[in-house]
């Protein structure tokens, strides 16, 4: 029925007058938290509280003729019905609070457009895809120096975790056949061969097969998907740029998941003669006498795997290895990787490469502290000194976009909003959070929870385990022994650990001593955990399970309750009594 009496009057009135109206009733917990939005950005409204007016179930009436809406809050910004707290919610968290209170435009082509189409975008898409919005998504690859280009999933897929893993494991096969013949098993080894292009075909085209998986998967979400390179024109429109065309988008918000490529040191030669880790895993050649610089996790890997396929390797390192990993562990990977034959050029820089055209080799010459202490000829550099997030041609300083001056990775706050409250940014192009795939797809899928499903859930980017795929594998979660001192004082912090031979290995004598610790907070009661390092085969697949113990704070006695599964690697954790402090020897013993 039309309302009668002056409520119809009242209603309308009061949300002409007031550019924030809200009508809400005072014990209503979604009415105090949309008060509380409003609050955070200063913005001034008018209430009434129905429910404390004597004309209250009046107004109540005629604002339910008036718009369709019987319960509170119900809130009106510039004479527009926005609806409940549901519905201001994802005003809010999409960054477009201040356009519609200001009049501005919200209404785009896309609801989300997300530019980068790696581990962290395509998760994104997917699932904001779900919740029924409409999204883009755009990638694009530019060809690294040497000219190699791959499809649609991002570094992970095509030039990081995936080949990298398989390669990992080609070169363990042969370690394998090693140790079966110590095992018994009786075959010719001088017929054994590797054939690095079969492997490399085999590893391309699975990857072939992800791209197009990925392809399908947009599609079938009705994610419209550009192959273009994105920049920015303003904060609601993108470029579209191929090889051939130009054209425009506009989204009301726009995720940021361009990831990072490889650095090239300022060196000559640099870019003409030497490979990084986008060209290596789709070289169509052998990689012969190798010489991998740097000594991040990816050096290690490759020149671990390179080796173990039977290529002569060395490492150049300007200073310690695995920066950021536990330095104990670091020394256990190096020293494993000596006596595999892997060799190292510790405190050396390259200076120059040059390639010689008759023979293929490339020169390297290298220097310590200014001198000249380093010559050699090479088939074939790895250059793994770092990587750089791509941000330099999405024209972020022109939208405002705040990027880190040194790393030039894009400022996130804990929801992933850059400075620009529509745009958002994941994965490795967000500055200081750990450059790893789950991180990314994790980060991804949450925001997309965040801004299009109400969730409130944050990205928790402490405890993220993660493992280092050398030769004898390395798995780590929580604190190093550095930064638990660092943060709590080398008094409240113990160590438990111990070295010890893994039973497969007993066999063949070849295998490394493997080491496992914990690190405690020795004055929480039965001792909190709050690191676990392992250097062992598998190390990955065991840290996986125990990082979940680490995250919901097991406690050591936690650990020491937990039965063990004889004869494993793993239930070492669950027996580790000696500690650093103790200064008993944790040298391997029986089994
Ligand atoms: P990416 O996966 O890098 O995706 C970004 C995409 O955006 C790319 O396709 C890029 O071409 C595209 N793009 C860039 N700029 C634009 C633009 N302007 N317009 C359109 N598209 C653009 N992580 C692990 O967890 N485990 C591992 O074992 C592991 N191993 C690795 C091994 C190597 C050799 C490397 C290099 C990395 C490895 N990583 C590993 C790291 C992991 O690959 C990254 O953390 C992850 O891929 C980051 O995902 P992302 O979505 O942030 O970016």
């Amino acid at each position: 029925p039309v309302p009668t009496g002056p409520a119809l009057k009242f209603v309308e009135e009061f949300i002409t007058n007031n550019s924030i109206a809200i009508f809400s009733k005072s014990w209503c917990p979604w009415c105090s938290k949309a008060k509380e939005v409003f609050n955070s950005h200063g913005l001034k409204y008018g209430v009434i509280e129905l429910d404390l007016d004597e004309n209250g179930a009046n107004i109540q009436q005629a604002l339910k003729y008036i718009s369709g809406q019987k319960t509170v809050p119900n809130i009106y910004i510039n004479n527009r019905h926005i609806g409940g707290y549901s519905e201001l919610y994802p005003i809010f968290e999409t960054g477009v609070l201040d356009d519609v209170c200001s009049g501005g435009q919200i209404d785009f082509e896309y609801d989300l457009v997300i530019i980068g189409g790696g581990s962290g975008g395509l998760a994104a898409a997917r699932e904001a895809s779900g919740f029924g919005k409409k999204v883009a998504l755009c990638d694009f690859v530019v060809p690294s120096p040497l000219g190699t280009k791959w499809g649609l999933g991002g570094t992970c897929v095509n030039v990081g975790c995936i080949p990298k893993k398989l390669m990992h494991r080609a070169s363990q096969i042969r370690n394998d056949m090693s140790d079966a013949l110590d095992f018994g098993w009786e075959f010719n080894k001088e017929g054994v061969a590797h054939n690095w292009e079969k492997m490399v075909t085999q590893v391309q085209s699975y990857i072939k097969s992800l791209n197009f998986g990925y392809r399908k998967m947009l599609m079938e979400n009705n994610v419209k998907y550009f192959n273009a390179f994105g920049s920015f024109v303003d904060k609601h429109t993108l470029k579209l740029k191929t090889d051939t065309t130009e054209s425009i988008i506009s989204a009301r918000n726009f995720i940021i998941a361009t990831g990072g490529r490889p650095k090239y040191p300022d060196i000559p030669g640099a870019k003409q003669f030497c490979i990084t880790s986008d060209d290596l895993f789709s070289m169509k050649h052998r990689p012969g006498k190798v010489l991998v610089v740097g000594a991040s996790y990816v050096a290690l890997e490759c020149a671990g795997f390179l080796n173990g396929l039977g290529y002569d390797t060395s490492v150049m390192v300007r200073s310690i290895l695995l920066r950021g990993f536990d330095q104990q562990m670091a020394e256990k990977i190096e020293e494993h990787m000596i006596s595999c034959g892997v060799k190292f050029i510790k405190n050396t820089v390259p200076t120059s490469f040059k390639k010689n055209d008759k023979t293929g080799a490339i020169t390297t010459l290298g220097e310590t502290n200014g001198k000249k202490t380093f010559s050699g000829a090479f088939d074939t550099i790895l250059l793994a000194v770092g990587r750089e997030a791509c941000t330099a041609k999405l024209n972020l300083e022109g939208i405002g976009v705040k990027i880190h001056p040194t790393s030039k990775r894009i400022i996130v706050d804990e929801k992933e909003r850059t400075s620009v409250p529509t745009i958002f940014a994941i994965g490795d192009v967000a500055d200081e959070k750990p450059e790893l795939t789950p991180v990314a797809i994790q980060a991804g899928k949450l925001l997309a929870m965040r801004l299009y499903n109400m969730s409130t859930q944050l990205m928790d980017y402490k405890n993220v385990p993660t493992s280092v795929f050398t030769p004898c594998e390395y798995g780590c979660v929580g604190f190093t022994e550095a930064e638990a001192i660092t943060k709590h004082g080398e008094a409240k912090i113990d160590v438990y650990h111990q070295e010890f031979a893994y039973l497969e290995g007993v066999i063949t004598e070849k295998a490394p001593k493997s080491y496992a610790k914990l690190i405690v907070l020795k004055e929480e009661k039965d001792e909190l955990v709050i690191g676990a390092h392992i250097f062992c085969p598998n190390a990955g697949e065991i840290i996986q399970g125990f990082a979940l113990g680490i995250r919901m704070g097991a406690k050591k006695k936690d650990f020491d309750d937990l039965v063990g599964i004889h004869p494993t690697v793993a239930e070492v954790f669950t027996t580790l009594t000696i500690t650093k402090s103790s200064g008993k020897s944790a040298g391997a013993t029986g089994c």
